[in-house]
């Protein structure tokens, strides 16, 4: 438990080195690299050639407070989110594909960015919560400053697919208390052909080894609010395409086994899942089941115990 807290980004405010790491941030968006794909265009000019199809300005499609988060993200006044649309992800199967592939939402400036943070924290979220965050990460920092000088004093949560670079990861250390990526496959091939990605696995897995090296495991306060450190979201396919068992073992291994781990059972066949026969139903309770004990049994023990939501977002 920790009472005392300073979210972290304040520090790199009081010294100035949060500002510089938005230029070098923005600078990065010229050859565009901020993720493993690497696409190399000019987003600052036009959004040609950027797989996420985001320029210079970043797109949200909706901010509220949010109670279908992790039970640790929600306490009583709920999760801040800010959903950013397109993704550097192309899940065949996202449930949010009108957000994440159709690009539905508004461009906003920083200045934006910083008005709904500060709104969520006026609601009485219990952090912001940037949803699908890596091809945006310098528009953030920008908005994070802005906020920040103005009064933002409410943890960040990173809430990704996972396919994050590290080059980017060291732009955010120091600044994000708390990262939530998803682990979503232990197969580079079954990446490729389901989201459209080249060595997911290897990418991913890096990444959170060093999200986790930034913040540690998960610490809450009193009140059993998350403060900082790293949960795991991983997604229950059906015919075990998610790869439980070696992503179970990959945290309890080389992780921690205090990791805390929410496995999903949301998975619905949506998007272009029925042109792929392997997603094409939910998967069954004896697989979510199977799952969950292949993550116990690796020593895994902290799993969310939060029932299944009837609202998600899914990237
Ligand atoms: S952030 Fe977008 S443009 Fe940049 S490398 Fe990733 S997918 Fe490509």
């Amino acid at each position: 438990m920790v009472q005392a807290f300073e979210p972290a980004y304040l520090k790199l405010l009081r010294s100035g080195e949060l500002k510089k790491r938005v230029e070098e941030a923005y600078k990065r968006l010229e050859t565009c690299d901020i993720c493993p794909r690497e696409c190399g265009g000019n987003r600052r000019e036009s959004a040609k050639g950027a797989v996420c199809r985001t320029g210079e300005r970043a797109v949200v499609s909706s901010f509220n407070s949010h109670f279908g988060e992790e039970a640790p993200l929600v306490g009583r006044g709920g999760s801040g989110t800010i959903f950013f649309s397109w993704c550097n992800l192309k899940c065949q199967y996202c449930q949010n594909y009108e957000i994440s592939q159709l690009g539905h939402g508004r461009e906003v400036e920083p200045e934006d960015l910083a008005e709904m943070m500060l709104r969520l924290q006026a609601m009485g979220c219990h952090n912001i919560n940037f949803v699908s965050p890596t091809h945006v990460v310098p528009q953030i920092l920008a908005g994070v400053v802005i906020a920040a000088e103005a009064g933002l004093r409410l943890p960040l949560v990173y809430n990704t697919g996972g396919y994050d670079s590290l080059k980017t990861l060291a732009l955010l250390d120091g600044v994000f208390d708390i990262y939530m990526p998803d682990m979503k496959y232990a197969d580079a091939e079954i990446a490729r052909r389901y989201s459209k990605i080249e060595d997911y696995p290897r990418h991913n897995q890096v990444a959170v080894k060093e999200m986790y090296r930034q913040v540690g495991d998960l610490l809450t306060n009193d009140r059993g609010v998350a403060l900082q450190g790293l949960l795991i979201r991983h997604l229950v396919l059906p015919n075990g395409l998610a790869g439980t068992a070696k992503i179970a073992r990959f945290l309890a291994e080389e992780i921690s086994k205090d990791t805390y781990i929410n496995v999903m059972d949301q998975y619905r066949p949506r998007y272009k899942a029925h042109e792929l026969l392997d997603v094409d139903r939910h998967p069954t309770a004896q697989e979510y089941e199977e799952a969950v004990r292949l993550v116990e049994e690796a020593g895994l023990h902290r799993l969310d115990k939060r029932g299944p939501r009837l609202v998600w977002i899914l990237r």
